[in-house]
């Protein structure tokens, strides 16, 4: 073969497809159950609203963008995240014009130059939610109860909470201060990456892998000694909204996201199901992110989740048909019956019924074979005596029944059939 898709880059064939959409399906319904509603942005954005709203120092925007310029030479990236966007779509809208708190959600591709592996791909999908104006604990309460019940309407429950509070820019200011003496003097024991984030990014060492590093940061101060009282009040409430619909978390005061626009709350879902790339999802509160991206300061929180790594855990487990159904396969014998086949296929189609027929010149042998690889729930074989007749036989391939129907309404006696087996 001469073509492949770009590393990294995958097709979403028809085989996995009933699981994406079964995902799609679930988001739309618990989003607009909690009153989220979809906006869609455009997949690319200038350049500057990522850098500017993720984070030049963040490693999303300085290793893993999609950046080109245009014909017109302008610099366009392709979206990294929905937040940034998400908010330079806020701002431009004029929404907090319109309404105190908007409750938005998206889901769609996403582009990031990573390593492929497990769970990590360069183009992969996400579902988010964003609620702007409003820096009421219970929102992020709201937030984190709303991942779960997506989670939970997929049936995936297995799964943890972690949560921090990272407090606001000053509490971080005096906390970094504190994490960079105490690390200083243990520079060479980092790795690599840690020793430049030493510098530029402090707050991302709590983050990092690799054993040196974590053993280092088990005895580090913890920011959750450091939060001034309105955050430590917040991060109070957040914790008391959870405890009162009894969802569990572990606090973790190591976790901080790899964005740049979190202030207090963050949180994380993840799955021991999934290996090293066990995060499934991850939000939290951006209460700097507007005015950054040119608004007023209005406070907002959000989360943004996976669907590859749920969909993976959804592949591992039982009884989840992938194939898509079939109530009637149809076998037709020569061109009459296969004219007459064609029309009542429209009409089935028409009243709802899924039903198919040759279209490959098959033998009868063959037509039956397709009906069996394709799962048919019926099958029938429309023959020039049927035909003559005005009838014809369908076959329960379960049970092997067989009943004789009127072609005048094959369409009203099958979906009687069908709507009786569904009971
Ligand atoms: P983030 O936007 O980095 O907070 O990521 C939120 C969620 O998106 C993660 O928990 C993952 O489930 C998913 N995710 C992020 N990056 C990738 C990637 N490269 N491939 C697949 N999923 C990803």
């Amino acid at each position: 073969m001469k073509y492949y898709a770009p590393k990294g880059l995958y097709d979403i064939t028809p085989e996995e497809v009933d699981l994406w959409q079964l995902v799609e399906e679930k988001v739309r319904e618990e989003m607009d159950r909690y009153r989220y509603r979809e906006i869609r942005t455009p997949l690319m954005e200038k350049t500057e609203v990522f850098a500017r709203g993720v984070g030049e120092e963040t490693e999303v925007v300085s290793k893993q963008m999609y950046t080109f310029e245009d014909k017109g030479g302008r610099s366009i990236t392709l979206r990294p995240e929905g937040t940034a966007s998400v908010v330079r779509a806020y701002l431009e809208h004029k929404m907090y014009g319109r309404e105190e708190l908007s409750k938005l959600y998206y889901l769609g591709p996403m582009f990031r130059y990573e390593t492929p592996q497990k769970g990590r791909s360069r183009q992969f999908h996400q579902y988010g939610a964003e609620a702007i104006g409003s820096s009421d604990p219970a929102l992020d309460a709201e937030l984190i109860e709303l991942s779960i019940s997506i989670l939970e309407a997929l049936k995936v429950e297995e799964v943890g909470v972690k949560l921090n509070s990272i407090g606001c820019s000053e509490d971080r200011e005096e906390y970094v201060d504190q994490l960079r003496s105490f690390l200083e003097p243990k520079r060479a024991k980092l790795c690599s990456d840690c020793q430049k984030r030493l510098e530029a990014n402090p707050l991302r060492i709590l983050d990092c892998k690799e054993e040196s590093c974590s053993r280092l940061i088990a005895e580090a101060p913890r920011i959750t000694d450091y939060l001034c009282s309105e955050c430590e009040e917040h991060f109070e409430g957040v914790r008391n909204y959870l405890d009162r619909v009894d969802l569990d978390y572990e606090l973790n005061p190591r976790l901080v996201r790899g964005l740049d626009y979190y202030a207090r709350t963050v949180f994380e879902v993840f799955s021991a199901d999934l290996g090293a790339q066990d995060a499934l999802l991850g939000g939290g509160r951006y209460d700097g992110l507007i005015e950054l991206l040119g608004g007023d300061p209005i406070p907002a929180a959000g989360f943004a989740a996976g669907i590859e790594r749920l969909i993976l855990l959804l592949q591992e487990r039982d009884g989840l048909s992938t194939d898509g159904k079939l109530d009637l396969y149809l076998a037709t014998l020569d061109q009459e019956t296969k004219e007459k086949g064609f029309e009542l296929l429209r009409r089935l189609r028409k009243s709802g019924i899924n039903a198919e027929l040759d279209y490959l010149d098959k033998s009868l042998q063959g037509q039956l074979g397709y009906a069996d690889r394709f799962g048919a729930d019926y099958t029938a074989i429309l023959g020039p005596r049927e035909l003559k007749e005005g009838k014809i036989t369908i076959r329960d391939m379960e049970s092997g029944e067989q009943q004789l129907l009127e072609l005048g309404d094959l369409e009203g006696s099958l979906a009687e059939i069908l709507e009786k087996d569904g009971q």
